[in-house]
């Protein structure tokens, strides 16, 4: 292993990482992350995590980074900093979640490959780890002085501000660096709490997965009838408490873009594609069971948000879910039907073709819910 002052090796790792894209590094250790593994556990135990697996499904396996290699001391934790291409709100478009517009996850990889490939070079082990569920990486950024927890419970960096994705490299080598504490950087503010739109932020810094809607549209079973309207436009993601974040104000622009996807979507373009099409098209979002089922259902609570029912295409689609062999496509396209205005498209349906193969009732329930409304 080459002898190399950690000053200088973390300069070269820094500088380095902003050559490839990456827009601030921090160093921590790997001991166990007690905070994190306490607030996992609890708000677990609360139900607040609502279904939501990930670093919630093995809480001493996510704030344990020593175990993610052999013989690992230190973790070189990095931030990237996005932006989203502008976009504009019209019928029948759905919108998602800026960190998706591009392939920011894409850039972060190639800029935490540079970092190991440059450790390995000199003769130390080193593992690259992002969007994990054995790593905290909100956490662990902290740890590594990148910035704080917000009330919206992101991490805030007080150069990046929030837009920002998260990775590690661990590595063998010890590196020893003083990192700085930006603790309670909110101060007052209380922005993200009072602007988010279901509450889901109520108390400071937990989130409430049952409520955030950035969480429910990646969650199982039927989308929960109280949050639809106020899914508005959002088909995947919800940006709003970092939108409203005073952090984020002014903050310098992207350096280098990651490859374009796109900031909207076609609904009806989207619920006439194949479910094989889609899977395609999507395979970088969460889908709760890789079943295009899913996408169909968020489609058809936003759709009823921002389309009009008079326009054949919609109505088309919205025909098209009711007819669907999958219960819960057709039970989201009955709210949809109501909410558009479509109702005549049940009597051409019919109540057993509806009604038929709903082993959970999801279908039954949502005319039920319409005939008592
Ligand atoms: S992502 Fe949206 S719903 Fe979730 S906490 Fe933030 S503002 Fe609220
Ligand atoms: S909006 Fe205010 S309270 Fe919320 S995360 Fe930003 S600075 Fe903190």
């Amino acid at each position: 292993m080459e002898l190399v002052d950690d000053r200088f090796l973390f300069s070269a790792l820094r500088e380095l990482a902003i050559s490839e894209g990456l827009d601030d590094i921090g160093i921590a250790s790997v001991d166990p992350l007690m905070d994190a593994r306490r607030d996992l556990k609890d708000r677990k135990q609360r139900g607040l995590h609502g279904g939501m697996h990930f670093t919630y499904g093995n809480p001493e396996r996510a704030t344990s980074p020593a175990d993610l290699l052999e013989g690992a001391k230190s973790i070189v934790v990095a931030l990237r900093r996005y932006d989203a291409p502008l976009s504009s709100a019209r019928p029948g478009l759905a919108s998602v979640a800026h960190y998706v517009a591009r392939d920011e996850y894409g850039q972060l990889r190639s800029g935490l490959q540079a970092i190991a490939s440059y450790l390995h070079a000199r003769g130390s082990a080193a593992e690259v780890v992002f969007d994990d569920n054995r790593l905290v990486d909100r956490a662990i950024a902290v740890r590594a002085g990148l910035g704080w927890i917000g009330k919206n419970s992101m991490l805030l960096n007080p150069e990046l501000g929030s837009w920002t994705v998260i990775g590690s490299v661990v590595t063998d080598r010890q590196i020893v660096i003083e990192s700085q504490d930006h603790s309670n950087g909110c101060g007052d503010c209380r922005r993200c709490q009072v602007e988010c739109p279901t509450g889901a932020l109520d108390e400071e810094g937990v989130l409430d997965a049952n409520k955030c809607l950035a969480w429910l549209v990646q969650a199982q079973g039927i989308f929960p009838v109280e949050f639809r309207v106020v899914l508005g436009d959002r088909l995947y993601g919800c940006d709003d408490c970092q939108t409203v974040c005073p952090v984020n104000d002014g903050k310098e622009t992207v350096r280098i873009q990651a490859t374009n996807r796109s900031r909207t979507v076609e609904l009806v373009k989207l619920l006439q594609s194949t479910d094989d099409a889609l899977m395609k098209k999507y395979e970088h979002w969460y889908i709760p069971r890789r079943r295009a089922e899913y996408l169909r259902r968020n489609a058809l609570v936003v759709l009823a948000n921002v389309a009009d029912g008079s326009d054949s295409a919609v109505e088309s689609v919205v025909f098209g879910g009711l007819k669907s062999d999958s219960a819960i496509v057709r039970a989201h396209a009955v709210w949809a039907a109501r909410q558009l205005g479509l109702n005549h498209l049940f009597l051409q349906v019919g109540y057993e073709s509806l009604t038929r193969d709903d082993p959970n009732r999801w279908v039954s329930n949502e005319l039920e819910m319409m005939e008592s409304a």
